[in-house]
């Protein structure tokens, strides 16, 4: 039987050292970090996400707002508000729920974003800092899958890594991650995707899996190689008429043939997900310091 990997009991002791800091920080006299969170439109997927990292900043004692738009804004108004945010000096970290209405080019607000307010990562500039190794904010998903990896002493160093997706949000950043120096790096790392010819060849050798695909149960136990840590990324909807809201959340990995087979695993829900958002609240912090440190260098 795989050791379950609890991202809700990783991301609840992350929480609670970010609450001291913080409360050291006001204890200080100092203004604690402010997220803003801009959701557009009525996606209840989104919806959801926002509202979990806005109870969360409120968890660990952050400022947390979330600015709403109907489906209908146009992307001058959209880019009119990040602007603004990104002069307030009042605001540490911004988000931009995605995605966006097909009228609005996604790439242009991540990149109008402030890199020094993008606590999500996604910025060209943050994205080449993470390449070249240097010091800042990391995309939150991959972060935070490193943050767990570390809790449970996962050994990252020499192992054989496949990660399946090659996303700029999750699969090529986790690639990054894992494959540069440091505590949860120096492994040798194969990234796959949607071309890669007999997949289940790579995964099958990887000491580390993750699976950032989007496809519910895709990958299944005889893909997995004995002992190995699965991480899950995928969280899809489908239905289910027993649940209450008619729907449950899957991950790409099909859990009960994996379970079995691998050493540790990451359920769906209550693995990755609270880990993203530990991710997210620790860049926060992160870019509230950065900020003090700029007006009394
Ligand atoms: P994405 O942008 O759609 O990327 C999916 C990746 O999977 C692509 O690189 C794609 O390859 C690859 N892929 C698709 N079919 C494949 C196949 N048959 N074999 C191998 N690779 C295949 O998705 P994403 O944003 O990375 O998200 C992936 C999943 O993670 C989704 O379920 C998403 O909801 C979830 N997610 C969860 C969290 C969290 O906090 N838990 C955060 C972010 C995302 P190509 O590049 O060749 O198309």
């Amino acid at each position: 039987m795989a050791q379950i990997l609890d991202g809700r009991e990783v991301s609840a002791a992350i929480k609670e050292t970010l609450k001291r800091e913080v409360s050291a920080m006001v204890d200080a006299g100092m203004r604690p970090p402010h997220l803003v969170a801009i959701l557009v439109g009525n996606d209840g997927g989104s919806m959801t996400y926002v509202g979990a990292k806005e109870k969360a900043c409120h968890e660990v004692g952050f400022l947390g707002s979330v600015i709403r738009y109907d489906d209908t804004v146009t992307e001058a108004e959209l880019l009119e508000k990040i602007d603004e945010i990104n002069n307030d000096s009042q605001i540490d970290g911004l988000i931009v729920q995605l995605p966006l209405p097909s009228h609005i080019d996604e790439n242009k607000v991540t990149l109008a974003i402030s890199p020094a307010k993008d606590v999500d990562g996604f910025h060209d500039v943050n994205m080449g800092r993470l390449t070249k190794g240097a010091d800042g904010v990391k995309p939150a998903t991959p972060y935070g899958i490193t943050l767990i990896l570390k809790h449970y002493g996962i050994e990252t160093a020499g192992k054989n890594v496949v990660v399946v997706g090659r996303s700029n949000i999750v699969g090529r950043p986790m690639s990054i991650m894992l494959s540069g120096p440091g505590e949860t790096g120096n492994a040798t790392v194969t990234v796959t995707h949607s071309r890669t010819v007999d997949l289940a060849s790579y995964t099958r050798n990887a000491d580390i899996l993750v699976a950032a695909i989007g496809k519910p149960g895709f990958i299944t136990g005889d893909m997995v190689k004995p002992g190995a840590v699965v991480i899950d990324v995928g969280t899809t909807r489908i239905t289910d008429p027993s649940k209450k809201a008619g729907w449950r959340l899957s991950g790409d990995v099909d859990f009960a043939s994996t379970e079995p087979v691998a050493g540790a695993i990451t359920p769906v829900p209550g693995g990755v997900g609270p880990m993203t958002i530990a991710g997210l609240l620790a860049n926060t912090l992160l870019a509230r310091k950065a900020g003090i440190a700029a007006r009394t260098a």
